[in-house]
């Protein structure tokens, strides 16, 4: 829990981007997890960077967030200041084939973007949900194609909001549904995007064909944080979910996803405690039935419920 000194610091620092004591479930997709001790959303740059000043200074943890659609906070809630950049939506076009995108810059304005002006090259990402700064920190995609494909470039804050730089593709470590190697704390500003001409029908049908895939194989009417588990090399999280037998298993308010077994979904009540006995189930019941071990690719955040 935030102390009354610290609330009153961050208050004079952030003034009406800041509030306290928010819960985590209206911005986190799957709509579990207790209040965030602060949420703060900056206006600007400038703002961001004395928001990590004062974090820093005071020792005062922060996370940023995308829009939540990787992440579980638990019930406990999250300490310190979690960091939405949904004022950072600058989207625009870069001579040499290349688009720079602000990390709070939706997967959706994105693909419209590329779709009106028949850009190629993202049309793969079409449909995952969030923000360009999750879809970075998570290197998300498809099994053909993810972030670390076209991106070229990113632009990255310290942790104490001190130095700016531009990371270039050999200083980045992307591997599977992560970014490695950015200090803990770090926030990714924007990306450079390699995008090619394509030809506005063709960048649609093929935007259009990666939607319909996904609508007829994922669970888009409840509330779910996407893949639950990484797929193991060789083979399908949702397979081996699917074969032990837990398709449809509930905890709670929390359910095994009749439509794709790596999807954990939200039947309206769930907590994050239902959520997370189910995910451990899952892992238990794989592990002794294929001797597989699952690795979470959902972050999971914050403190225990007292
Ligand atoms: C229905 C559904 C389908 C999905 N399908 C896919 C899919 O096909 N492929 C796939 O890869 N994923 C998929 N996902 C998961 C999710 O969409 C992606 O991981 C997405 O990139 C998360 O973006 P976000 O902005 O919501 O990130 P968040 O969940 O908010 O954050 C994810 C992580 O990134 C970090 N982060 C976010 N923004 C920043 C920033 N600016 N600077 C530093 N760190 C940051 C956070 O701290 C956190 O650790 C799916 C999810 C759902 C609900």
């Amino acid at each position: 829990m935030m102390s009354g000194p610290d609330r009153n610091a961050l208050s004079e620092v952030a003034g009406d981007a800041l509030r306290f004591d928010v819960p985590t479930a209206r911005f986190t997709s799957l709509r579990v997890g207790g209040p965030a001790d602060a949420v703060a959303t900056p206006p600007d740059r400038w703002a961001l960077a004395a928001l990590l000043r004062a974090c820093a200074r005071r020792r005062i943890p922060h996370t940023v967030l995308g829009n939540g659609f990787n992440t579980i906070v638990r019930d406990g809630g999250l300490d310190g200041v979690a960091i939405r950049l949904s004022a950072f939506r600058r989207l625009e076009e870069r001579p040499g084939g290349f688009l720079r995108a602000e990390a709070g810059v939706t997967h959706t304005t994105l693909t419209r973007f590329c779709r009106e002006r028949g850009l190629a090259g993202l049309e793969f990402g079409a449909g995952i949900p969030g923000t360009v700064g999750g879809w970075v920190a998570m290197n998300a995609g498809v099994p053909q194609r993810e972030a670390k494909d076209v991106v070229r470039e990113v632009e990255v804050l310290s942790p104490t909001g001190a130095r700016r730089s531009h990371l270039g593709r050999r200083r980045l470590r992307f591997e599977y549904r992560a970014l490695r190697g950015l200090a803990p704390g770090s926030v990714i500003l924007s990306a450079l995007l390699a995008v090619r001409p394509g030809g506005r029908d063709r960048v649609e049908a093929e935007i259009d064909r990666h939607l319909a895939k996904r609508a007829g194989s994922q669970p888009l009417d409840r509330p779910s944080c996407g893949s639950v588990f990484k797929n193991p090399r060789g083979d399908f999280a949702g397979r081996l979910i699917e074969a032990a037998g837990l398709k449809g298993a509930r905890v709670g308010g929390a359910q095994i996803s009749e439509v794709h077994a790596n999807f954990i979904v939200n039947r309206g009540d769930a907590t994050a405690a239902d959520v997370l006995a189910l995910i451990e189930r899952a892992r238990g019941e794989v592990a002794r039935r294929s001797r597989v071990h699952l690795e979470t690719e959902v972050r999971v955040l914050g403190r225990e419920a007292a």
